[in-house]
């Protein structure tokens, strides 16, 4: 077997099913709704003369049109080929091959994990309070035993947000150290982004995607904003990787979805409300289920186990997701979809839960 002593060490991500028949998708954390006119028709009238040329290494204009939605300059910004490969780029950055370990929480995006074997950098896995909130406190006393530090805001799986004053006590027992804010869900959650805190954080890396509140996944395309020392040894990792990761079409309709901010707004709203009643139909079959500051929520039944209840969904064409892992096994993350979707779901829990 031809294998290096890197890729055979490694135990790669396991993304969420994308299944083939007609199903209810409630695990992949998807917008159930489509994008904004603006991508239709920047599609229809991109030139696919365009396609001989290779795409623009930097993607100026869309970072440009990113930097004044962020209102930061364009050279905090830097995008990727989607939000994983951003972090991934991040983890060459500024964790790869360092002797301490990069701090976690024990339960939260599990690709943080696969990135730091992938690079060589160890973690060390700070437990979620009980309540499954993230242990601010004892992440930031070992701020000086760790290389830096990653978290979700809102967290993944578990959909609760922490505040942003917390969440810059933290950045500051970081000095030095680079911080990733993953804010995947934060459009969703009433604490908003960290993204205007990068002028007083130079450590601070925000990092962003396109892939649910702006209904882009299949286009692939995130982002991260930062001090430009942050931004500019992300350039020089890309560029020890692939020149061009965002490809001219993705490049296009990114920009034209981020200036569609009327219909962003609503498309928010919308799932918003369904996460409302969503919860409030899971705790009347008595669910816990904590308040929810993205668009997916966190579902444990008292009586029937989460392995159970996924199966059973899975016979009624309904799919979310459930990760085997300590303290969360029993647990549903259920996308908020459409108000059809979650009656349907509703309606199928209803009937296995008899
Ligand atoms: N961060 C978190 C917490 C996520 O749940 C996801 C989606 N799996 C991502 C980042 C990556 O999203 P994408 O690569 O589609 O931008």
């Amino acid at each position: 077997m031809i294998i290096s002593r890197l890729a055979g060490g490694l135990v790669p991500y396991t993304a969420g099913e994308q299944p083939r028949e007609k199903t209810v998708k409630l695990n992949t954390n998807e917008n159930p709704y489509p994008p904004p006119a603006a991508v239709y028709r920047a599609l229809k009238e991109f030139d696919a003369a365009r396609y001989r040329l290779y795409p623009d290494p930097t993607a100026h204009s869309l970072r440009r049109a990113i930097a004044e939605y962020e209102g930061v300059g364009e050279e905090n910004v830097f995008v990727g080929n989607g939000s994983d490969e951003v972090l991934s780029l991040s983890y060459a950055a500024f964790f790869g091959g360092e002797d301490k370990p990069v701090l976690q929480a024990d339960v939260t995006y599990s690709f943080y994990e696969v990135f730091g074997s992938l690079y060589g950098a160890g973690f060390r896995k700070v437990p979620l309070l009980p309540d499954f909130r993230l242990d601010i406190k004892g992440m930031a006393a070992l701020g000086g035993e760790s290389c830096g530090c990653v978290f979700a805001n809102p967290n993944a799986p578990t959909s609760i947000a922490e505040e942003r004053e917390d969440l810059l006590e933290l950045v500051r027992a970081f000095e030095g150290k680079a911080v990733i804010a993953d804010e995947a869900y934060a459009d969703f959650s009433h604490v908003g982004t960290l993204a205007g805190d990068i002028r007083d954080y130079p450590n601070l890396l925000v990092v962003k995607t396109f892939s649910k509140s702006r209904s882009l996944a299949g286009a692939r395309c995130g982002y991260a904003v930062g001090d430009k020392a942050l931004i500019d040894v992300l350039r020089t990792v890309k560029n020890c990787f692939n020149s061009y990761p965002v490809n001219a079409v993705t490049a296009a309709v990114a920009e034209a979805a981020l200036r569609d901010t009327a219909y962003f707004r609503d498309c928010v709203s919308r799932i918003l409300r369904t996460r409302d009643s969503l919860i409030a139909a899971l705790r009347a079959l008595r669910f816990d289920v904590p308040d929810s500051d993205a668009n997916f929520v966190f579902a444990e039944h008292p009586d029937v186990g989460g392995e159970e209840l996924q199966r059973a969904l899975r016979a009624r064409g309904i799919v979310v997701r459930r990760f085997d892992r300590p303290r969360i096994a029993d647990r549903l993350r259920i996308t908020v979809g459409t108000d059809e979707d979650i009656e349907a779901l509703t309606g199928a829990l209803k009937s296995i839960l008899g």
